[in-house]
């Protein structure tokens, strides 16, 4: 559907505005001409979509948009990613996407639509910003006023999952430098375009010293290169209780994938309701805008949902490109609308609410004071915001030198136990001459050579083999190769393992990267 929305001849003098650069890298034709395309989605999606592009309307935005249909009537239509084909393209030519929550059908088979588009479409960054409305809406945290910063496409995330023994499940954890990079720019940039002091970096670092550690190690590396910033770290586990209980400390918190997905939805909890919160997935060339809440079957079809949240993602897509000015005129008259009273179910409490409205009614009222400011909740003010510039990732060249090989087995002796030292005694008499086993560990405990009886281990086991430097050495005329290994002896190792009728489930390289240990040491290494 091409549908374009009519400015209206009585427009709000300060909806009237003047695109200014905002967004990361647009294409010029988008900050021109801008446009943008919809989709209703699920459940109370299609009320509060409708309640957005109302005031939308109201407030004089007459870009062009178009519509595609996503969600679960696709899925059940047999697209198991919920979208069309042919709406991959109507989202490239508009650039910009307002988003309404989507059901995701229970059951295999289904992919999450959000992870899909986000991944497809290069949408690195996920912003939330959380503010308070006290009094108005009730929260502990009355000065509460953050943006949380998600890396989106990587992670846990990645979905590369596998069950390799009848006992063990895994999922792999993809960092990557580019993807750091990117996201801990993105964030001091957006702290220094919006006017925020402070940048804090959450990681669990002390555990996951290679995935988590690159995460930190790049925020360090980049902060220096802010220097009216404020830059900290906290380990996530204290950082999320900080958040719950002084979230008023926090700024900007830039984090991973999961962590950012959970301390997310604590911040807008905190704040008030998940009902009230905007979200920004901002990519190269393409951004999504949505609420952060879901689908909310409980109340669909009864006029009573919140539509502030799906309203502050349209404003956070007036912000992106360039109409900051209509943005701070929706918001304002949004916030006044609360402090008159007039309050969805919600967010409905005895002190504060003088009408209890639906949907509908609540979409008028914000309507109805366009053009008007807030008395006690701050005025939302238009400037100028710098555009957010996050240079293209360049690949620079690595010294990558293999060492050793972690070889996975799935084992369990004939007679049903699981006795380490017989494991360990199997697998010396496979390593041949060039390679010597290092350590087995299970579940990431050192279980051989001088493991403890007490230690529970399951069927799943990390057998570490490396080269035998005396012997590489002595054969190699004492140049220094004592620590490489090459390929084929450790593919030479897994046949001699296969011959033991020992089950390889997966194995892993051991690099040395510029002359660095690229893989995590086992216990007592
Ligand atoms: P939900 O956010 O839909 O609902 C949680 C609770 O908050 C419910 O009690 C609901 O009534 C209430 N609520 C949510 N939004 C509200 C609003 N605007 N006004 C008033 N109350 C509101 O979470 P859920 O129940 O876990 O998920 C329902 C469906 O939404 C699931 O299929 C889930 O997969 C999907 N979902 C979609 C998105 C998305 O499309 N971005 C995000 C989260 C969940």
């Amino acid at each position: 559907m091409h549908d374009t929305l009519q400015k209206p001849e009585s427009m709000p003098k300060q909806a009237q505005d003047t695109p200014s650069p905002a967004g990361e890298n647009q294409a010029q034709d988008h900050v021109q001409k801008p446009r943008f395309a919809f989709a209703k989605g699920d459940g109370i999606g299609p009320e509060i979509m409708d309640a957005t592009l109302r005031i939308l309307d109201a407030a004089g935005v007459n870009w062009p948009m178009e519509e595609i249909r996503i969600g679960e009537d696709v899925y059940k239509s047999g697209e198991t990613a919920g979208i069309a084909a042919e709406s991959w393209e109507v989202l490239r030519r508009n650039g910009v996407f307002l988003k309404a929550p989507i059901t995701t059908p229970q059951g295999g088979g289904y992919k999450s639509l959000n992870v899909t588009i986000r991944k497809t479409m290069g949408l690195y960054a996920n912003v939330r910003p959380v503010q308070a409305f006290s009094p108005f809406v009730p929260t502990h945290f009355p000065a509460m006023d953050l943006v949380v910063v998600r890396e989106n496409e990587e992670d846990l995330y990645a979905g590369i999952e596998h069950q390799q023994t009848a006992e063990v499940v895994q999922c792999l954890k993809l960092i990557t430098r580019p993807g750091c990079e990117r996201i801990v720019r993105y964030a001091f940039e957006y702290a220094r375009a919006n006017g925020r002091r402070k940048v804090t970096c959450m990681s669990k670092d002390n555990i996951m010293k290679l995935t988590d550690g690159l995460f930190h190690r790049v925020f360090d590396e980049i902060a220096p290169e802010y220097p009216d910033i404020q830059a900290e770290h906290r380990i996530i586990d204290i950082g999320a209780a900080m958040l719950a209980d002084r979230p008023e400390d926090f700024d900007v918190v830039v984090t991973a994938n999961l962590y950012g997905d959970i301390v997310s939805d604590i911040t807008a909890q905190v704040a008030g309701s998940v009902g009230l919160g905007g979200s920004a997935n901002i990519g190269r060339s393409f951004s999504m805008f949505e609420a952060i809440h879901g689908s909310a079957p409980d109340i669909t079809g009864k006029d009573i949902a919140n539509p502030s949240g799906l309203i502050h993602g349209a404003c956070m897509m007036l912000d992106h490109r360039g109409a900051g000015a209509v943005s701070a005129t929706i918001q304002n008259a949004l916030r006044r609308t609360l402090e008159d009273g007039i309050h969805t179910a919600d967010i409905a409490d005895g002190q504060h609410t003088r009408q209890q409205v639906g949907t509908r009614a609540f979409t008028q009222a914000v309507i109805d004071r366009l053009g008007e400011k807030p008395r006690t909740l701050p005025v939302l003010s238009v400037r100028e915001k710098p555009a957010i510039q996050v240079p293209d990732w360049t690949p620079k060249p690595q010294a990558k030198t293999l060492v050793g090989m972690d070889v996975f087995l799935d084992w369990t002796a004939k007679d049903g136990t699981r006795n380490p030292e017989e494991l360990g005694k199997l697998l010396e008499s496979a390593c041949g001459e060039t390679l010597k086993l290092k350590m087995i560990t299970n579940r990431g405990v050192k279980v051989y050579p001088s493991g403890l009886p007490e230690t529970f281990c399951t069927d799943h086991w990390r057998c570490r083999f490396v080269a035998n430097a005396s012997v590489l050495a002595e054969n190699r005329n004492g140049m220094d190769v004592s620590r490489t290994v090459g390929f084929a002896e450790l593919l030479n190792l897994q046949q001699r393992l296969d011959a033991q009728s020992l089950e390889v489930i997966k194995t892993e390289n051991l690099y040395e990267i510029n002359g660095q240990r690229a893989y995590s040491l086992g216990q007592g290494e």
